[in-house]
């Protein structure tokens, strides 16, 4: 879809049905759900571009989509959760994890531990992998340098100060053949944009039925703000409901999705509790 807009008769969703198409269709609609998810950030550092830098989760699609691996030693570096099946994942494929290097200090954890319970068993799961596969794990680090000619050989990690800047004195030397990099996802929001729908910070806005501003126009998972799966289905699980009353002309009753609200209410504390904690330096 490269193109929705609104008409007096409802809206217009521009698409190529497949790549073998040169021009686009248009189909009508009397609501439009977007759910467009989120992408990888990456914070770029010299050296970024050389082959064997992928994105944390480029290297977790090309491993779940045919068991290849980025390189032999690997580094796993940036923040957020994503990180920890990442590294545990090349592990168990047989790769040497070089370091896990995390930017978060640990010691800003039990501030978010309450919003986070839900989540500590699969943390704790990660852990014991981590240390079965003997992997290193450098918190409040960063990678600065990526070096090699025409690929990468190694990476300079260092550490930071509580203020996110590197520590003068501090650099070290991985060598590796390959870096997962990854400081979280953002919001995929330019269907939503060319609408004209209101953006929260870099996420679309929606009300408690997953509407936004712009009337017929729904929005559910990523594209509201990153998340997770279990939060996403739980917003798709309320948007359309209410598209489905709201079609039929009545309002829709919100005791038909109160335990998806009681799932999206726990996803969305955990989710801010995650971006405070994973902050990028
Ligand atoms: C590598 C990786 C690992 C993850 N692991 C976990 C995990 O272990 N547990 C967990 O809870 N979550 C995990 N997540 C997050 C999880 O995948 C997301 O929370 C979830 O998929 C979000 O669902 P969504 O429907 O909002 O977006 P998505 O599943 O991303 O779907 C959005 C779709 O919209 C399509 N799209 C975007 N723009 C357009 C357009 N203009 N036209 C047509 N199509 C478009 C995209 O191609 C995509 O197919 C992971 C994410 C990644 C990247």
């Amino acid at each position: 879809v490269w193109c929705v807009e609104r008409e007096s008769g409802g809206l217009t969703v521009h698409a190529l049905l497949g790549p073998e198409q040169r021009e686009s269709v248009a189909l009508h609609a009397d609501a439009v759900l977007l759910a467009t998810g989120g992408y990888e950030t990456v914070l770029p550092f010299p050296g970024w571009t050389l082959p064997g830098v992928v994105t944390a989760g480029g290297a977790q699609a090309m491993l779940k989509g045919g068991l290849v691996t980025p390189g032999r030693t690997v580094v796993v570096a940036g923040t957020g959760p994503l990180l920890l099946p990442v590294a545990t994942g090349l592990a168990a494929a047989g790769v040497r994890v070089a370091a896990l290097v995390e930017s978060t200090h640990p010691a800003r954890l039990p501030r978010h531990a309450r919003a986070l319970a839900g989540k500590l068993p699969e943390a704790a799961g990660y852990a014991a992998r981590l240390l079965r596969h003997r992997v290193p794990v450098l918190t409040r680090h960063t990678v600065v340098r990526a070096h090699g000619e025409d690929r990468l050989t190694g990476v300079t990690v260092a550490a930071l100060d509580a203020g996110g800047r590197v520590r003068p004195g501090t650099e070290r030397l991985l060598p590796c053949d390959a870096l997962a990099v990854g400081h979280g996802m953002l919001p995929h929001t330019d269907l939503a944009e060319t609408l004209g729908c209101r953006l929260d910070g870099h996420a679309v806005a929606v009300d408690a039925e997953q509407r936004t501003d712009v009337p017929g126009v729904w929005a559910a998972g990523e594209a509201t703000g990153i998340g997770g799966a279990a939060l996403a289905l739980a917003e798709g699980h309320i948007a359309g409901r209410s598209i489905a009353a709201r079609l039929r002309g009545t309002a829709p009753d919100p005791d038909a999705w109160a335990p998806a609200a009681r799932v999206r209410a726990r996803g969305r504390t955990a989710a801010a509790a995650l971006h405070a904690l994973h902050t990028p330096p």
